[in-house]
């Protein structure tokens, strides 16, 4: 029953050309959106609205979900949409309008009219007034309440009618592209999706980096970071995920260095291999899911020790959140099923039954003097040697 979506966005603190930076990349990034969805849809921008109008039939829930993706979309209102022709017509879309929109007619509503054409016959008021007298004679259980109504129902008298009470809300933030790109260090967790979501929803461009460790990590492990990779695309756009295999690296440090110690060195050697990817994707920061003391590795200490390697600025935007609060984001998103299935991870393999918690930097840079003769090369070959995919949303 509706001919178009209005598109709602969030323009607080959007102002002057980044506005139409803003609006623009909003327009693509809704066009990319509704690509993959039956139908043919056309994005417009009309007196500083977006409407995507449907140019055929559409499966309404698939719309709604694609749109629910795109960040910088705050609210999603279907409208319908039809010619101007006089007030009696009129009433009769807003009464048929009224009694398929909603399941029961049991509710207390207002009329909002606006006229972006002036030369309406009739004021805004008087239109609001008139058909609200209309719906109350064609529904018995609707009243008028002007100050808290239940439902709102906007009329707006523009080139085309538009009829629309009902917003749905989208996920908020920038649009992608918006702002740079940055690289996330995706893991299988639950916590790095998360992360790079939150990021992405600033309107940062994605790309991502995986370290595995064949043959102990299966191949099934690392199909499913490519699946998550995948999710995280639904909202952040195409991302290049780089594969890099560690499992060298690991060995080495493993025979060369304190057990106590392989977790953090591991991930100080993962931050300079995932900034040499960064600087090659033209990336201008690091992302991870870590959260002060969720582990041993995130102690405020390994935190430290672990971003003493970094040149780059490393973006952690779940470093207050409490685990539940990541779960709930991850359920919201669809990343937690993917997230909890049982594969191994690198990190878990060489682990030590009891990592330091205050790694102390001196320590581990000794530690790391063992690595001399052949960690140069070690990383050379993994980066060498990493594999580059598109994950896009749906194609696995
Ligand atoms: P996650 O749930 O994201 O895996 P975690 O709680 O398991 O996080 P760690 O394993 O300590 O925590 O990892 C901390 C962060 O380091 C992750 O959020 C991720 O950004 C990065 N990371 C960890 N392992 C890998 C990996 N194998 N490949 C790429 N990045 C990784
Ligand atoms: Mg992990």
């Amino acid at each position: 029953m509706y001919q178009a979506f209005l598109i709602k966005y969030g323009e607080i603190g959007v102002k002057g050309k980044n506005r139409h930076i803003f609006e623009d990349t909003l327009v693509s990034q809704i066009g990319n959106a509704l690509k993959p969805v039956e139908g043919t849809f056309t994005v417009r921008r009309e007196n500083g609205r977006i409407y995507v109008e449907t140019g055929s039939a559409y499966d309404y829930d698939e719309v709604v979900d694609a749109l629910q993706c795109v960040f910088g979309i705050v609210g999603i209102s279907p409208v319908v949409l039809a010619e101007d022709e006089g007030f009696d017509q009129l009433a009769e879309l807003v009464v048929s309008y009224v009694g398929r929109a909603f399941s029961k007619q049991d509710f207390t509503f207002k009329v909002v009219t606006r006229r972006a054409r002036k030369n309406y016959p009739m004021e805004s008021m008087e239109v609001s007034a008139a058909l609200g007298e209309r719906l109350l004679e064609a529904f018995p259980g609707l009243s008028v309440d002007v100050h808290h109504p239940q439902v709102v129902i906007s009329v707006e008298i523009r080139n085309k009618i538009n009829i629309y009470s009902h917003t749905i809300p989208g996920p908020g933030g920038m649009p992608v592209g918006t702002a740079g790109r940055a690289m996330l260090l995706l893991s299988g967790g639950i916590d790095s999706p998360v992360a790079g979501y939150m990021i992405a929803k600033r309107g940062v461009r994605i790309d991502a980096v995986y370290f595995h460790a064949p043959p102990y990590t299966s191949e099934r492990a690392r199909q499913k970071v490519v699946e998550l990779a995948g999710i995280v695309a639904k909202y952040a756009g195409p991302i290049r995920l780089h594969i890099v295999n560690f499992t060298q690296i690991q060995l080495y440090i493993y025979e060369k260095c304190p057990h106590d110690q392989l977790t953090i060195i591991m991930r100080r050697y993962m931050m300079k291999l995932a900034e040499h990817f960064a600087r090659e994707d033209e990336d201008l920061g690091l992302i991870t899911g870590e959260s002060i003391g969720q582990v041993a590795s995130q102690t405020m200490q390994s935190l430290a020790v672990t971003n003493e390697v970094c040149t780059m600025p490393v973006y952690r935007p779940l470093i207050g959140a409490d685990k539940q609060d990541i779960v709930n984001i991850a359920q919201k998103i669809g990343t937690y099923e993917t997230s909890i299935l049982p594969y191994e991870d690198c990190c878990t393999i060489f682990v030590a039954k009891h990592p330091v918690t205050k790694p102390n930097l001196k320590s581990v840079r000794k530690s790391e003097s063992h690595l001399t003769e052949k960690i140069d090369m070690l990383m050379e070959e993994a980066v060498r040697t990493a594999e580059t995919v598109r994950a896009e949303a749906g194609a696995v």
